[in-house]
């Protein structure tokens, strides 16, 4: 990032509670990310991962705190919210896509119906997504014809579809059978090549390798520790990043 260049997503001091249970979800949060940039985020089951990614496109909200992206601070007001979720894309470890919808209709959908594009202009650009997830040739099939892998490389495509500045991925690989994990991820080192801003809860430690700036380890809704790939997995700097990775290496 050029020293100019304001962060595309910062959080100020964030905390969250949980309203159902009272539970202190985040702990006095303070992170930045640059535009371009790809991040890795693990942590022990629970440490507050997905809650972290959840508040940047407001499926998740913050009692105290400030957390702007991409210049819009959220929480403020909802034409802004609605603008920063068009901006950012997100993809689950449920692949969550429509089963009675074709694969080209799942991808169509928000386009036609959120951002109101003609049809043909919306088939038009999936195609495109589609050839980019290599899995053009399924455009007619229902998501259960396909395979795990492929299902995943569809709601990839279908997030794409949106042309969000910024990706969020939340364990897109926890619910394939191994045989489909690089297929996944290949597909997303392809997208990191191409410069999206990137974050990405993930354990997969050979892709934090190829493709992260950075690695942030998060223990009970803190972050714990932030560093390169390298520095963080040979060279781990705390006892809780110590006993994390012991467990998952
Ligand atoms: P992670 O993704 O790191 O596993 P989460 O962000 O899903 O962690 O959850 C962090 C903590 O918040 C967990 O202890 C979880 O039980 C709790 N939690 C998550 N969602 C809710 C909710 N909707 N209501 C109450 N507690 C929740
Ligand atoms: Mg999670």
């Amino acid at each position: 990032m050029s020293q100019s260049e304001a962060p595309i997503i910062q959080f100020d001091n964030v905390n969250k509670w949980y309203a159902s249970n009272g539970y202190h979800v985040l702990r006095d949060v303070n992170l930045s990310f640059a535009k371009g940039e790809k991040v890795v985020i693990c942590g022990p089951s629970g440490s507050g991962k997905s809650t972290l990614i959840r508040c940047i496109n407001a499926l998740e909200e913050y009692q105290q705190g400030k957390l702007t992206v991409d210049g819009t601070v959220i929480g403020d007001d909802l034409k802004g919210i609605d603008k920063v979720r068009r901006e950012v894309g997100m993809v689950f470890q449920q692949f969550n896509l429509f089963p009675h919808l074709t694969v080209l209709e799942n991808l169509i959908l928000s386009p036609t119906w959120v951002a109101k594009l003609p049809r043909n202009v919306a088939i038009e650009k999936a195609m495109v997504q589609l050839e980019r997830v290599r899995i053009a040739e399924h455009a007619n099939k229902y998501p259960l014809q396909l395979s795990g892998g492929q299902q995943q490389r569809v709601a990839i495509a279908r997030a794409l579809c949106l042309t969000p500045k910024i990706m969020l991925f939340d364990e897109p690989t926890s619910a394939l059978d191994p045989e489909m994990i690089k297929e996944v991820l290949d597909v997303m080192i392809g997208l990191a090549d191409q410069g999206m801003t990137m974050l990405c809860v993930t354990h997969e430690m050979g892709f934090a390798k190829a493709v992260a700036d950075r690695v942030i380890f998060m223990d009970q809704g803190q972050v714990v520790e932030q560093n390169t790939p390298e520095e963080f997995f040979n060279n781990p700097q705390t006892d809780r990043s110590k006993d994390f990775l012991s467990k998952i290496l």
